[in-house]
């Protein structure tokens, strides 16, 4: 096998019930490229016949299939990121297994990459998840474009080609905890987006439930920038100079007009106001200590229990 020119990433975790209509739909359509590629499966610690089924199917096309087999469920991420340590194409596509991005469009990517730009994001065309995630998706994808300053329109699309650079840039960095598009994006010279079909989920359940997604969005924001913790010095300025003023009030009052027992309550009130702020900020520096504690701790990644791949002489 020389160096492929495309290399598609593709992260598996207990996908027994898509992977079969997976190959059926991505061999024929890369195949129908005529350039030379590379598929590269990361079995992500799957509990049932997934890493059976990737071993077939890279007995079946040993020329082009490699299959990373992990030691455990590290996740998505990681995954990917262990695929990319293992590319060799110009261009690297990840997608996921589970069919909700038609492989079909890959070369609606491509076509941007022969464009010259070196970083090609997606937007589903229309979704098909449930109207809570919709909504919150929508109003995160806001938020985090303010907070961390990288555009990307539809960050829940994991379908996205980056360059040979990007890769080896994402390669060099350490991070534990991390979210793909947005690293490769910060490390992007000229990105742009397209538009891609969108479907229901082939078959099996969606890995993510509401807790990991609102993890993901912590991670987001607290690995991309340290807006949230300048915010809160801010917010902390702003509140300590409201209550001088109102110590001052108070003094004020106190002399002139005598001491006060109806406001206890309104006092009150403005306590567990400021409580529910300091706690929240707490939560934040808890938020970037832990992040501090993982990449000082640096532990491995990821653990690789094998690699089936063609020998390359
Ligand atoms: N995945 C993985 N490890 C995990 C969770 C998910 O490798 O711990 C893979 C999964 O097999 C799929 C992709 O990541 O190929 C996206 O997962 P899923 O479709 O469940 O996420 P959603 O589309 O619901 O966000
Ligand atoms: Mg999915």
């Amino acid at each position: 096998m020389s160096a492929p020119k495309l290399t598609v990433v593709i992260p598996v975790y207990n996908e027994e019930a898509t992977l079969a209509a997976l190959f059926a739909r991505l061999y024929p359509a890369l195949d129908a490229l005529h350039t030379a590629y590379e598929i590269i499966f990361i079995n992500d610690g799957s509990r049932d016949k997934s890493a059976a089924i990737l071993s077939q199917q890279f007995h079946v096309r040993s020329d082009v299939t490699r299959v990373i087999l992990f030691n455990g469920n590290f996740g998505q991420h990681r995954a990917i990121l262990a695929g990319f340590a293992h590319a060799r194409g110009e261009c690297i596509v990840t997608l996921d297994a589970d069919l909700q991005n038609p492989p079909e469009d890959i070369p609606l990517l491509l076509a941007e990459f022969d464009k010259g730009y070196d970083y090609v994001g997606s937007i589903r065309r229309k979704r098909h998840d449930s109207w809570w995630r919709h909504v919150a998706s929508r109003a995160m994808n806001r938020l985090r474009e303010r907070i961390t300053r990288i555009h990307m329109t539809d960050q829940g699309c994991m379908m996205r080609a980056y360059s040979r650079r990007i890769v080896d840039t994402i390669n060099q960095c350490n991070e534990m905890n991390t979210f793909i598009p947005a690293l490769a994006y910060s490390f992007a010279q000229n990105p742009t987006e397209v538009v891609i079909g969108h479907e229901e989920r082939h078959a099996g359940e969606s890995k993510y439930s509401l807790y990991s997604l609102i993890r993901l969005n912590f991670d987001l924001m607290t690995g991309f920038s340290v807006v949230p913790l300048q915010l809160f010095s801010m917010l902390g300025m702003l509140l300590s100079l409201g209550s001088a003023v109102l110590v001052v009030y108070l003094v004020v009052r106190r002399l002139f007009i005598g001491p006060e027992a109806e406001g206890v309550f309104t006092l009150f009130a403005i306590t567990f106001f400021l409580l529910g702020i300091a706690l929240f900020g707490i939560g934040i520096l808890g938020e970037y200590i832990g992040r501090i504690y993982n990449e000082v701790r640096d532990r491995p990644r990821y653990l690789i229990a094998g690699i089936l791949e063609h020998k390359s002489e």
